[in-house]
């Protein structure tokens, strides 16, 4: 997963005055009539980015009113710096096309200016530092956000060694109440792609990084990293009860924030469905599937942190979940969902003729 890149930006200093003007919580009204407060962030590639309620959320221009695009229009001729978004009329740094109030261009760590030719590290959030202060910045575990060591809370460091920003830490998920909440959704995206309600009993549970990681280790389960996975298969054989059943045991990271939540959960429950119906395919086939879930349920989603979360999913460079996810969302334009899981229902492998 890379968020940060590194960048090498000429900077030039332009002019003498500094003006600027306040971000303000507007009324947005859609096509439909429904109206919200948000506070307008950016205007990109015909998308639009407000923060309602301290969250960021996507929206494609079209939807609003006739009176909204014009204000966008008009919005977007202005010249903005990048990382407080308010208009610049007068002292500016460039970097090629991007504007900046020379005090806003700084470096999260150090707080100096950056200078010219200096390489730079920057988040999706508009969060910058300096390439050599780069191990010195926290970056939250999911959203990728930079974070300064001189203001992170000591509640943003989760006893496991992770980090979330605080936007991130507001919606944890951290308890199994919450966490049924979510997948009571999660199974509602899926059944309408037709993956059925697991017969087998299944229990989920809030795990530590370091307890998904031993428990991988151990039973060489296929998990993300995020989640896992365990399936016990019972076979009776003869008598009124001879079959299999199964029981599923679901492990999340805990203090994951929801979108993200969302998309390990539609992830398990990709492994559940497959281990139900003795599916063994390849690693990349079976990752891969379960990561279309899991940008199915993100799809969903039209917060900026599940955009973010997709464009991982999408550029991952991991050979099984990466590549996998890449080949299965082929399969999946070619096939649509009830071929694909027709398709990959041939490849059922009785229980004894598995290799483990
Ligand atoms: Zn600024
Ligand atoms: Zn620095
Ligand atoms: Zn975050
Ligand atoms: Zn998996």
């Amino acid at each position: 997963m890379k968020i940060s890149h590194t960048q090498h930006l000429g900077i030039c200093l332009i002019g003498f005055i500094l003006l600027s003007t306040n971000l303000s919580a507007r009324t947005w009204t859609t096509v439909e009539g429904s109206q919200s407060e948000g506070e307008l962030l950016s205007v990109q590639d015909n998308q639009v980015t407000l923060r309602i309620d301290g969250r960021e959320y996507l929206f494609p221009v079209t939807r609003f009113s006739e009176a909204d695009r014009a204000y966008l229009l008009n919005w977007q001729k202005e010249e903005r710096c990048m990382v407080c978004l308010k208009t610049v009329q007068g002292d500016q740094m460039k970097a090629g096309s991007e504007i900046y109030h020379p005090s806003c261009f700084t470096c999260l760590v150090c707080e100096r200016p950056f200078m010219d030719r200096q390489a730079i590290r920057r988040d999706e959030w508009g969060g910058m530092v300096h390439n050599e202060h780069f191990r010195q910045a926290h970056s939250c575990g999911s959203c990728g956000r930079l974070i300064s060591p001189k203001t992170i809370r000591p509640e943003q460091i989760f006893p496991d060694k992770r980090v979330s920003c605080l936007p991130c830490l507001k919606e944890a998920v951290s308890d199994v109440t919450q966490l049924q909440a979510v997948s009571r959704r999660v199974r509602l995206g899926l059944s309408e792609l037709g993956l059925p309600t697991p017969t087998g009993a299944l229990s989920m549970k809030m795990v530590s990084q370091d307890t998904l990681n031993r428990e991988i280790e151990r039973a060489h389960g296929r998990g993300s990293l995020r989640g896992l996975t365990l399936t016990t298969f019972r076979t009776i054989t003869g008598g009124p009860n001879a079959g299999t059943t199964f029981s599923h045991e679901v492990w999340v990271l805990s203090g994951l924030p929801v979108a993200e939540c969302v998309s390990v959960l539609a992830h398990e429950f990709g492994h559940v469905w497959l281990n139900e119906n003795y599916i063994d395919a390849s690693p990349p086939a079976v990752e891969g599937f379960c990561n279309l879930l899991s940008m199915h349920a993100l799809q969903k989603d039209t917060s900026k942190l599940a955009d973010v979360l997709r464009k991982n999913l999408q550029m991952s460079d991991d050979y099984v979940y990466g590549r996998g996810f890449r080949e299965m969302s082929k399969r999946l334009e070619k096939l649509g969902w009830s071929g694909l899981l027709n398709d990959l229902s041939t490849r059922r492998v009785p229980l004894t003729q598995r290799r483990r």
